[in-house]
Order: C-alpha cells, then sequence, then structure tokens
C-alpha cells in the first residue's frame, strides 16, 4: 500500500519518495519464500498521511478474495505514520478467522539496516502461524505483535516505534517463529458493517489548556455528523468547551470523548464539575474508554454510517473501549 518500505531517493541523498512496488518489496526480503507462498499484489502506493477510506476497502477486498482462494493469512505493507488507524478500520469490518498482519518500515529501502526485508519476513512469519488466528487484525514490526485495538505508533523516529499503551504486545517474533505472550478470554467482538468509500465525518480535536470551545463550534457548524474529543485526563474539558458539546449534542451532532494521555483511558463517574466525564455524559457524550481518540474516530465513522443511533453508538463504544475482546 506504499509507505517508507517501499520509498527510495530520486539522486543520493534526495528525500525519499514512492518507488518499490510489492514484487521489489518480496524480491528484497530473503528467506520469505521459506515461510509461505505468496501471492502478492499491488494495492495503491501511497504515503500513509494519504490513504483514505477506500484504500483501506481495497485492503479488504484482497484479504477477502486471497482468503476465499485458500491463504492461511494475509500480509500489507503500509505507512507507519497511519498504519494504526488502517489496521483499525480494517479490524473493525474483518470477520475471518486468518489473520491480516500489517507491517511497514521506520527505515527506506536504500538506508543501511533498513528495516523493511526483516518486518515482511515477520509478518509472513505471524500471518501463517495458526497462534495469530482469531484475534484479528495484527501489526508486525521490529518483531513486535500488537492488536490493531490497542496499538500505536510511539515514536517518530525509533526502530521500536509501535506500542499498546497500557497493554504488551499479544506476540513476538523468537528464532524465526511466533510466540504469544497473552490470549484474550472472550470472544472478538462481531464486524460491523462496511461503510462508504466517502470522506470520513467525523471531526477529531483536542481538549487543549485554555480551549474556550470555539474550536468544538466551528466543527458543529461545518456539519459534522460526529465530532471527537481528546479530552484531558479521564476525558474532560473546559465548562465552556462542555457548553459547546451540549450544543452540537442538541443538534444530533454524536460527540465521543476520548482520552488525550496515552494510557489509562477515560472514566465514566470519578469527576462531577462541569466538563468532567460524568457531566459530558450527562450532556449525551459516550465515553471511548481505552479507545485513543483516532481509534474512536473510526469506529464513530463506522457506527455513522451504518446508521446506529445514540444507543447503539454507546453499547459498542461501553464494549469496545473497555476490553480488547468484549464478552459476546
Ligand atoms: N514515515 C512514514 C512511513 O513509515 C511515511 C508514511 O507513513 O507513509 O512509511
Amino acid at each position: 500500500m506504499g509507505g517508507t518500505i517501499a520509498m527510495t531517493p530520486a539522486a543520493p541523498n534526495a528525500p525519499v519518495r514512492p518507488g518499490l512496488d510489492a514484487h521489489d518489496l518480496v524480491a528484497a526480503a530473503p528467506g520469505l519464500a521459506d515461510v509461505a507462498d505468496l501471492w502478492v499484489e499491488n494495492i495503491c502506493n501511497i504515503p500513509s498521511p494519504s490513504i483514505t477510506v477506500a484504500e483501506v476497502l481495497s485492503a479488504l477486498d484482497f484479504a477477502r478474495r486471497s482468503v476465499a482462494a485458500g491463504a492461511v493469512g494475509v500480509m500489507l505493507t503500509h505507512g507507519t505514520d497511519n498504519l494504526e488507524e488502517t489496521a483499525y478500520l480494517l479490524d473493525l469490518l474483518w470477520d475471518e478467522e486468518a489473520p491480516i498482519v500489517v507491517t511497514g518500515a521506520m527505515r527506506s529501502a536504500m538506508m543501511p539496516g533498513a528495516d523493511g526485508p526483516a518486518n515482511l519476513l515477520a509478518a509472513a512469519i505471524t500471518a501463517s502461524s495458526s497462534l495469530a488466528r482469531g484475534i484479528g487484525v495484527l501489526t508486525c514490526l521490529n518483531d513486535t505483535v500488537h492488536l490493531a485495538a490497542r496499538v500505536t505508533k510511539s515514536s517518530s523516529m525509533t526502530m521500536q516505534a509501535f506500542e499498546s499503551p497500557g497493554f504488551s504486545p499479544v506476540g513476538r517474533i523468537v528464532e524465526g517463529t511466533l510466540r504469544r505472550q497473552w490470549s484474550p478470554a472472550t470472544q472478538r467482538p462481531a464486524a460491523l458493517p462496511v461503510p462508504t468509500a466517502g470522506p470520513i465525518d467525523v471531526a477529531l480535536l483536542e481538549a487543549a489548556f485554555g480551549e474556550d470551545g470555539r474550536l468544538i463550534s466551528t466543527a458543529h457548524q461545518a456539519g459534522y455528523r460526529g465530532i471527537v474529543i481528546a479530552g484531558s485526563g479521564v476525558g474532560h474539558m473546559s465548562a465552556s468547551a462542555a457548553d459547546a458539546v451540549s450544543a452540537a449534542i442538541a443538534d444530533g451532532v454524536s460527540v465521543v470523548v476520548a482520552s488525550r494521555t496515552a494510557s489509562g483511558g477515560t472514566a465514566t463517574a470519578i469527576y462531577g464539575y462541569p466538563g468532567s466525564e460524568a457531566d459530558l455524559i450527562e450532556r449525551g457524550a459516550v465515553m471511548a474508554g481505552d479507545l485513543s481518540p483516532r481509534k474512536a474516530r473510526l469506529l464513530l465513522h463506522v457506527l455513522l454510517s451504518a446508521d446506529r443511533g445514540a444507543d447503539g453508538i454507546s453499547a459498542e463504544f461501553n464494549s469496545r473501549g473497555r476490553d480488547c475482546f468484549p464478552r459476546a
């Protein structure tokens, strides 16, 4: 799908840009053919900040076709910047036991110590392992495997760039095999209806220090169907921002509040002042729990596209935001 893993410089020391296709990537990864028989396809070659729902739906189609044709697993190469979003959107829509493993690279293909080939090999090992079945979409970089529902890019520069804050990786590649670190005790939630490929109608804002609510009102006036606010602490914002939330909800906008902290998520009833989580719930906002603001935005988009009403939206956030694998 593109990203640094497929980027090369136009001239020595020039900035990198898309250059390699899927066949080039496979050819540069020695040992891949020993791990699996590969069916290779180019979906797109786009830097990940420009990936849209349309490309993710093409990837979903590729994954479905591959599994229907007998593939035990699917791997996707992708830019690391927005990799967590593509992985999570696919995870919401994926209903197969076979894993989709999303990988990429922090170093471009011509750099010394380029990590693309090793990541591709590790992703192939993961995608073909029986231990990766039934746990949805995974990410695999630097020999570390994470659940799409929890992973985030936590460093813009280092090779160990992906983490699941507050959770451990679900697996690691050790001596050429996948080792599972833990097993979800509960079953995966049902896949959600596939949204249209149109633009995402959910704004993502942060409750910054001194925010007076103008940004929320602006998103409200702009006509977004949903607004996700990365609240401070366990899901807080200023009293005036909370008033802007009330005005948006009164107009039928769905408002979800996540936490802008890296881990811990939102609460429901610890604080009761204006702009606190209990107050925002009272005003009709939904708490994202452990879902990051970025993942909450995608979940809200899929739910709004499926025309789930306020109760349906709140039920999905209450379960998916609380456990990796909510009880059925
Ligand atoms: N730095 C990014 C990457 O790792 C660029 C992108 O996300 O496409 O691929």
